[in-house]
């Protein structure tokens, strides 16, 4: 049998990422985004994996029109091969423990869901349903960012709230990005030869959106998001944990109101609250070499609080195979890695500087000093982990 191929779509409220990804390569055939979906700007940007990028506007394009323009591009690079398509899914509740096969049972239940993920999962729905009409002949799998962490024990998602809460209304703790962890203990383990159902991991997943997880034997212990994904580490505009009680006395003390609550910690807080300069890494990084005092102390609360976040996360371990950094700041940010290394001394952990250094730009390996437990860089790819699910299901 030749090798095949999975459409990857990653529907946001305005947005659509794709990838073509082959089972036999690395490289995307065909990669991109359509965005400000909806609007007179809409456009479709695409790369080649021979590098050749272009774009196309494709003003008011809904979701479906902006597949119905990707799919003659999608079959002819597939050479007319396409086998299934992968849906990422934000939020798949507590019905969810791994990929699924779409049909209208499973499209009810991830409608059922969106309260837990208003912002998302509607989106993603939009884009599941455009896509089966265009593609009707074509599996569809949907891949759920919170499945990784249902093996979660009760006592890491439960709150220390009112029962009926869990009980009726399903608040507790998700987790998210659970693609990205597996995707990188499964690469972890086969780089320091150990079987990933016999080995533990504490991973670090660094990008706009940052979280931790704790893995062990393959399965995920605990995380650092919740509910939603604003709980945990500080992130790019993201609070992370605050006091609960900060919604109550911002109402009482400033008079706002639980929308300006939501955006000011949602979006207007993080390295970009912290530095009043930006969520971008690279600028907060070039602006602390230039001694910009926000930066500056955006990278040291930003650091201080994945590291504490990684050493409660410990607590799921009862041994250490190595600390994994991913995402596009832990793949990417030698100073960002040895921060946060030099608050975790008491596990005993330590950076050996050239290979810290060397692992950037998608190089992959290991960074600890010698004799040290293993600290590595591992490039996250969420695209092919959801082309691999959906051609497990298509293989079952
Ligand atoms: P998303 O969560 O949207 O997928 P990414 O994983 O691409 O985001 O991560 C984006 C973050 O990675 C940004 O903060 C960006 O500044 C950071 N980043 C990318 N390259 C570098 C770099 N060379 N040094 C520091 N940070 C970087």
């Amino acid at each position: 049998m030749s090798a095949r191929n999975i459409l990857v779509v990653n529907c946001g409220s305005s947005s659509i990422k794709f990838a073509l990804v082959n089972e036999a390569h690395s490289q995307f055939p065909l990669s991109g985004l359509a965005e400000r979906l909806g609007t007179a700007d809409a456009v479709l940007h695409w790369q080649r994996s021979s590098g050749e990028k272009d774009s196309m506007l494709i003003p008011n394009a809904d979701h479906r029109a902006a597949l119905s323009q990707l799919l003659p591009m999608v079959n002819s690079v597939a050479g007319g091969q396409l086998h299934g398509i992968g849906h990422r899914v934000v939020h798949g509740g507590e019905f969810f423990t791994q990929a699924t096969r779409i049909d209208h049972k499973v499209l009810s239940a991830i409608s059922a869901t969106a309260p837990l993920a208003p912002l998302h999962n509607p989106a993603n729905l939009q884009g599941i349903e455009a896509a089966m009409k265009l593609f009707p002949c074509l599996p569809h799998v949907a891949v759920f960012d919170t499945a990784f962490h249902q093996t979660l024990p009760e006592h890491a998602f439960r709150y220390a709230l009112p029962d009926h809460l869990y009980r009726q209304h399903g608040v507790r703790r998700y987790g998210f990005h659970g693609t990205s962890h597996r995707f990188v203990s499964h690469r972890a383990a086969s780089m320091a030869n150990l079987a990933v159902g016999d080995s533990s991991w504490l991973s670090a997943h660094l990008g706009n959106g940052c979280s931790t997880c704790a893995i062990v034997n393959g399965q995920s212990r605990d995380t650092s998001m919740g509910l939603t994904p604003l709980e945990g580490v500080a992130m790019g505009t993201r609070s992370g944990d605050v006091d609960p009680n900060l919604h109550s006395h911002l109402a009482r003390a400033l008079g706002w109101n639980l929308e300006q609550i939501d955006r000011m910690l949602n979006n207007d807080s993080g390295v970009k609250g912290l530095s009043g300069l930006s969520n971008d890494m690279r600028t907060l990084e070039q602006a602390r070499e230039q001694g910009h005092a926000g930066a500056t102390l955006a990278i040291e609360v930003f650091c201080y609080r994945v590291a504490k976040s990684l050493a409660a996360m410990a607590c799921a371990l009862s041994q250490l195979d190595g600390l994994i950094f991913t995402g596009g700041i832990g793949e990417n940010s030698p100073l960002i890695r040895r921060k946060i290394v030099e608050h975790l001394r008491l596990f005993n952990l330590e950076l050996d500087s050239e290979a810290n250094a060397r692992c950037i730009r998608g190089v992959s390996g290991f960074i600890q000093a010698y004799g040290r437990p293993r600290v590595l860089v591992v490039p996250t790819n969420e695209e092919r982990q959801i082309a691999l699910d959906t051609l497990g299901l298509l293989d079952a």
